[in-house]
């Protein structure tokens, strides 16, 4: 546990998968904790709650969960159990919560749509395989609290941070960002098309960054990885490498009509693992969509098949 600045304490918790660690977050209010965020809802996740909330003092009052991947929305039931606290979610990210996890034919879908990009057979169960991995550990909380951006939650105030998940909130106060995975320190925030996702989650992105910039928070406490101690210039570093990535999206585009499956190829080489190979077909996509977006790129349909060229 640290403690930082403001009375904010922070709970990071280990992760099967990279990167290996997430952080969660106490934010001190008048009637108890605001905690944002859950960790993944390992099996002895309320165990490991137990300890960490007894060895911060205390009671929670709020749970606040910033969007529904497994390492932030996991233990989420957990932690409802073990507090009694409510859990606030936000309006759009609980749909999309409940359409993955709660949705026993979503592989199916996920099958499809990888198809649908032109993922080979073989590869697309692999890839799908893959994605079940944390299914058994998501205990999300039935029926939350939902909440929209604009909106307050224990004095902070919540911003909307589409891109990384459609439905995914920061909160704000006193130029603090809680920033979950709209901003991280070293890592990029992958930013994917999904089934069922907005339709241009790039462009969301770009936006919600303008508005980082705007806001112009003095420090972030991300996700992962290390404090942000000039959030702005960190979104304006994410942006240029976004622009630089349409580029080469760009130029890897012609007259020949290429799948986001083959274009993942050129955006991200040829050595990926499935999981890694998953997030690059969806990452390239959600570049192709900006560009067709801009008017830069063409997006056809057919024979079961999506393919863009060079518009
Ligand atoms: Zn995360």
């Amino acid at each position: 546990m640290d403690e930082l600045e403001g009375g904010i304490k922070r709970i990071t918790l280990p992760l099967p998968t990279r990167p290996g660690h997430v952080h969660t977050y106490l934010l001190p209010g008048d009637d108890g904790w605001t905690l944002v965020d859950t960790g993944v809802g390992l099996p002895d996740a309320k165990e490991t709650w137990a300890a960490a909330l007894e060895e911060a003092g205390g009671s929670v009052a709020t749970i606040f969960v910033t969007h529904f991947h497994p390492d932030h929305v996991g233990a989420a039931a957990d932690l409802h159990e073990l507090t009694g606290a409510p859990v606030y979610q936000g309006v759009l990210d609980y749909a999309q919560c409940e359409l993955v996890w709660g949705n026993p034919a979503w592989s199916e879908r996920l099958l499809d749509w990888f198809h649908l990009h032109g993922t080979p057979d073989d590869v697309t169960a692999e890839l799908v395989g893959q994605s079940s991995v944390y299914r058994p550990f998501i205990r999300y909380q039935r029926d939350p609290i939902l909440v929209e951006a604009g909106e307050h939650v224990d004095g902070w105030e919540l911003v909307a941070a589409p891109g990384h998940a459609d439905g995914q909130l920061c909160l704000l106060k006193d130029d603090v960002l809680i920033a979950a995975d709209h901003l991280l320190g070293r890592i990029t925030p992958t930013v994917g098309l999904w089934p069922a996702s907005r339709p241009d989650p790039l462009g969301d992105y770009i936006a919600a960054l303008d508005r980082t910039i705007e806001l112009a928070p003095k420090i972030a406490l991300p996700g992962h990885g290390d404090l942000i101690d000039d959030p702005a210039a960190r979104a304006r570093q994410l942006q240029e490498h976004h622009r630089l990535r349409l580029e080469e999206t760009v130029t890897a585009l012609g007259p020949e009509p290429r799948t986001g499956y083959d274009l993942s190829f050129d955006l991200f080489g040829a050595k990926l693992q499935p999981a890694g190979r998953r997030f690059a077909v969806a990452e390239t996509l959600s570049h192709a969509e900006r560009l067709v977006h801009e008017g830069a790129a063409l997006r056809h349909e057919d024979g079961g098949t999506v393919t863009y060229t060079a518009a």
